[in-house]
């Protein structure tokens, strides 16, 4: 059915429309510029945004179904009825697949990117995602603890790992190069971790930061859409901030005309001073300098929220921290030459200084960082707290009152160890519709996709909230942004109306994005040997059976890429 969206107050950043009262016509699923015959949504009034795009988050694959197993009582939390369209649901800080989709849907986002999938459980990963309804997602493998990663950069060999690179991709039908604590993880498989960039890997003999520069090479030589995509090391370490600096600077003059070189996720857990516990400090706003001065350089935030959540990620060593520290449940995984990861329960305590003061880094640092192009809002779902909680946040970027009224209940340290009382701005309805939909569509490369804009030919997705931009003043109404953005007066996917009101009236199935390399087949057959070696002497599994067959992903949308 074609649709006519009447009147509504539209941002499309891309399109560089700011609150413009405007129709937008939608046919066979694309933006169009007239249609015949539409249904009418009459949007007079609301506020119309390109469906939201969730750069970074854990939706699916082993470590959140591990949060899942583990956590009954976090199950429980999100029970959901089923509907008469929809599934039964559960879960909430790992809510099950059905759950992930509706509330993404209901909140208006249309794309979601898993930003961590092991090489060896892709196939488990895809087969959570065809589940997932509605929303598009890909989904980044890790790519850097990997001992063939490993012994390329020992050799010195980039023809080999950009082959390598290639290969992985293709064979996980991934989206891009994750890197989590570069060497860290796979130290970890000796019980140890890395604490700098130029710490040595046991047995591999290579540091963080080769790492880091050879993966990024790979990734420019194939030209990939994402850049490389990286968690830092000493993620949550007290004056972690200088290693993240540091990290930023290894591609320091290292420059791509279509896109950042260096995508660095959940800042806020990376941009820490002090040196324990009790001197624990922000150091937001010397990262928020660094992004400032850098043009090659992107970020997302990981903000957290005070709540009872469940940290996942492949930094086994540092879930082990967090596990000493809460005495709470534990997993960790080891995934045979490639990564490992771990899972721990967490409660975020507004009235314990280090949480308190890990909250304020979140919002200080978009507050900090002057262009909203170089960032996307992420709570690195569920690390820093549950998507769930993004209406509160765009709250408390828009408005200073209740950040205010916020900082008055939580530790009074962050008044000393933070400078967030002290910041002034409020984002604006054009800012987050950059931060949420605009620059995570950049920064993943998928604007040239049909995503995160609302321009002639893009995807039909779009976010209709009630709201109004010429009646409300987000600084002082601000319980009213929160409301609007819980839900959408109307969601629609691919042009189809799938949620209104706070409820799913559709349930389409979402495509997966992927991407397909071209390799030299010279550089391929030269390094497939190698890797045919390493599966008959380590892997488990025969490389035969290793690949991602296609019918794992019936919706696929590959991006094609020509090498440099
Ligand atoms: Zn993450």
């Amino acid at each position: 059915m074609d649709l006519l969206i009447k009147n509504g107050i539209v941002y499309d950043p891309i399109n560089k429309i700011n609150g413009e009262k405007m129709d937008i016509f939608t046919s066979n699923g694309k933006i169009v510029s007239n249609a015949k015959d539409p249904k009418v949504i009459d949007a007079d009034g609301k506020l119309v945004l390109p469906g939201g795009v969730e750069g970074h988050s854990h939706i699916a694959g082993g470590k959140v179904n591990a949060g899942r197993i583990m956590r009954p009582e976090d199950g429980r939390k999100g029970i959901e009825p089923k509907g008469k369209l929809t599934r039964a649901c559960s879960g909430y800080s790992v809510p099950n697949v059905y759950a992930t989709g509706y509330r993404y849907a209901r909140m208006g986002y249309t794309f979601v990117m898993e930003a961590a999938m092991p090489p060896m459980a892709a196939r488990h990963t895809h087969e959570e995602l065809i589940e997932i309804p509605i929303v598009d997602k890909g989904a980044i493998p890790l790519l850097d603890n990997h001992w063939m990663t490993m012994e390329c950069v020992k050799s010195g060999d980039m023809d080999k790992l950009t082959a390598y690179v290639a290969w992985i991709l293709k064979a996980t039908k991934g989206y891009g190069i994750k890197i989590v604590n570069p060497g860290g993880v796979e130290a970890w498989a000796w019980g140890k971790n890395v604490s700098g960039l130029h710490d040595r890997v046991p047995k591999f003999d290579v540091s963080p930061a080769e790492i880091v520069k050879a993966l990024s090479i790979a990734n420019e030589r194939l030209n990939l859409p994402h850049s490389i995509h990286i968690h830092c090391n000493n993620i949550g370490h007290p004056g972690n901030s200088e290693t993240t600096l540091e990290t930023y600077g290894l591609l320091s003059g290292v420059e791509n005309s279509d896109r950042q070189v260096m995508h660095a996720t959940h800042t806020q857990f990376h941009s820490y001073g002090g040196s324990n516990w009790g001197d624990f400090c922000s150091k937001a706003d010397e990262v928020a300098k660094y992004v400032n001065a850098h043009d090659n350089l992107t970020i997302d935030l990981g903000v957290v929220m005070f709540c009872d959540t469940t940290t996942m990620t492949g930094d086994g060593p540092h879930e082990f921290n967090l596990y000493k520290l809460t005495r709470r449940k534990w997993s960790n995984h080891d995934v045979e030459l490639e990564t490992g990861s771990g899972v721990v329960p967490f409660v975020y305590g507004a009235k314990i200084p280090p949480h308190a003061i890990m909250w304020a880094v979140g919002i200080e640092l978009p507050l900090l960082i002057d262009d909203p192009w170089k960032m996307m809002i992420t709570t690195d779902h569920p690390n820093g707290c549950p998507f769930t909680f993004y209406p509160q946040i765009f709250a408390l970027l828009m408005s200073k009152k209740k950040r205010e009224a916020m900082i008055s209940e939580v530790h009074p340290v962050v008044n000393s160890n933070t400078i967030l009382p002290s910041i002034d701005r409020e984002l604006g309805w054009n800012d987050i519709a950059i931060m949420t939909r605009a620059a995570p569509a950049r920064i993943l490369g998928i604007d040239k996709h049909g995503k995160g804009h609302l321009g002639s030919g893009a995807d039909a997705d779009i976010s209709i909230y009630d709201i109004s931009p010429e009646e409300v003043d987000p600084s002082r109404d601000y319980a009213k942004i929160e409301d609007a953005f819980s839900y959408t007066a109307y969601t629609i996917k691919s042009g189809q109306i799938v949620a209104k009101d706070n409820e799913i009236v559709a349930v389409p199935s979402g495509k997966t994005f992927f991407v397909d390399p071209e390799i030299d087949k010279s550089l391929m057959d030269a390094m497939l040997p190698d890797l045919e070696l390493k599966f008959k002497e380590y892997y488990s599994i025969n490389l035969a059976n290793y690949p991602v067959q296609d019918a794992y992903v019936p919706n696929p949308y590959k991006i094609s890429t020509k090498g440099a």
